[in-house]
């Protein structure tokens, strides 16, 4: 029998999105060994797209209690051994980790959930009072609580999170601006008319946003905290409160401490494994070889660390197969909603469908084919592109740009019509 399969005991570290479902996913599919689940926060398993969202609106919009995955009997009832601790190593020849506190755990196998922590501003000044990070419960917490007093507020970075938490600042009544280094918001991942409806839609609710700039300086004071951003033109904008939004690094050390490849990411394969075949990574902290795509990605949603968790929870019970979902993932800003199907990686012809300006998808060909898919305010694209990319049903960028066209009858007129090949 391999390494990997069918194994006693199960040690899962990290409970966030991946890890939870990874321990819930094994119970399902009637694992009946050991799970231990180790979570460095003191916090039940909890989800994070409503820390930058609902949350920040307060508790009556969100409490903490909303966040949990699962109440905490959840567990006890699943035999699933929640252990809160910090993971310090992995020693692969005894098949042990280690943790903090000294206590040991024999795994059968292993998944390293470890997820990502968020990119800090290298500038002086990064450390002040009133200068913010957002990954986990708690510094949601503590931004709520700063919100609630703030009036100037500087969100660095017009990525996901900077222009959601610059959506909450606004609604709560703050002038905000948002400094970006790039020429648009989104500009990793969303194309130019979507960037374009992003920038309307904050300037519009009175955001200023200030692009192609960075920050060079953090001013203030340990007891009055952040009072000023300086910017690389030299200008000085008032602040009480700085949110840093500009990304996350793969939590990867303790894998690589343990002489597991890493590269831009836990290395893993199709089928989620490292380069040990009793371990596995998987959700944010892996960066894995897709297949659809026939490439190595990471992927940073909730779609992608749940469908990774279930996979591993397949191969450990039996069935193993290579991860090849269209991923997919949404955002929520103002009364706003984007929702992506696919992957772009790389597009040369953009069509867009829908004369309503804040409600309208972007589809992005590479050649003839359909990479991904951008939908505003758009439900119904957002589910059909992603049947459509899931099946391959082929779609050109003239059929898109027809009068009248719409992703779902060409889906059910595509799904009912034999003769079409998938793409
Ligand atoms: P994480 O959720 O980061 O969990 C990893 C856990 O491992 C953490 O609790 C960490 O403390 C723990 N850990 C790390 N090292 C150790 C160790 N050595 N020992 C013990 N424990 C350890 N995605 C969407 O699709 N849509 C959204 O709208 C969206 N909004 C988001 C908003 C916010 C504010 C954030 C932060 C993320 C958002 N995401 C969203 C992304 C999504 O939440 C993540 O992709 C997802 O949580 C990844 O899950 P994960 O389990 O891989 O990592």
């Amino acid at each position: 029998m391999a390494p990997e399969a069918r194994p006693a005991s199960v040690v899962v570290v990290g409970a966030g999105q991946a890890g939870y479902e990874t321990a819930a996913s094994l119970r399902e599919r009637g694992h009946p060994g050991d799970i231990t689940l180790i979570t460095a926060e003191g916090t039940l398993p909890y989800e994070r797209p409503p820390l930058s969202k609902a949350y920040l609106k307060g508790p009556e919009h969100c409490s903490d209690e909303q966040l949990w995955l699962r109440p905490a009997t959840y567990y006890a009832r699943h035999s699933i051994d929640l252990v809160e601790g910090t993971v310090r190593e992995i020693d692969p020849v005894t098949c042990t980790v280690r943790l903090a506190d000294g206590s040991g755990y024999a795994y059968g196998h292993l998944v390293l959930a470890t997820g990502a922590r968020p990119r800090r501003l290298d500038v002086p000044g990064a450390g002040l009072p009133g200068v913010h990070t957002l990954r986990t419960a708690e510094d949601a917490a503590a931004l709520r609580a700063s919100l609630a007093t703030a009036r100037r507020v500087v969100v660095v970075g017009a990525g996901f999170i900077g222009l959601e938490c610059a959506a909450a600042a606004r609604e709560a009544g703050c002038e905000v601006t948002v400094v970006e280094a790039l020429d648009r918001p989104l500009g990793r991942v969303v194309s130019a008319p979507g960037a374009g409806h992003f920038t309307r839609l904050h300037r519009r609710a009175g955001t200023e946003l200030l692009f192609g700039l960075g920050v060079v300086a953090l001013h203030g004071d340990g007891r009055r905290g952040v009072t000023a951003v300086e910017l690389s033109d030299g200008r000085r904008l008032p602040a009480d409160l700085v949110l840093v939004g500009i990304g996350v690094v793969p939590r990867t050390e303790l894998a690589a401490a343990a002489g597991l490849a890493v590269q831009g990411g836990i290395s893993v394969d199709a089928r989620l494994l490292t380069s040990d075949a009793r371990i596995s990574a998987i959700g944010d902290c892996a960066a894995f070889r897709h297949e659809r795509y026939g490439s190595r990605v990471r992927l940073e949603s909730v779609q992608n660390a749940v469908g990774h968790a279930r996979l591993v929870a397949e191969r450990l019970t039996g069935t193993s197969r290579a991860y090849d979902e269209v991923p997919w993932f949404w955002s929520d800003q103002f009364s706003t909603t984007l929702q992506i199907a696919g992957l772009d990686t790389g597009h040369d012809t953009e069509v867009v469908i829908g004369d309503d300006p804040d409600a309208f998808s972007v589809l992005l060909f590479r050649g003839r084919h359909l990479q991904a898919v951008e939908s505003v305010n758009r439900p119904a694209d957002h589910l059909a592109a992603r049947r459509l990319l899931d099946r391959g049903i082929a779609l050109s960028p003239d059929e898109a740009a027809a009068p009248g066209f719409t992703l779902k009858e060409h889906l059910v007129a595509r799904r009912e019509s034999p003769a079409v090949a998938a793409g």
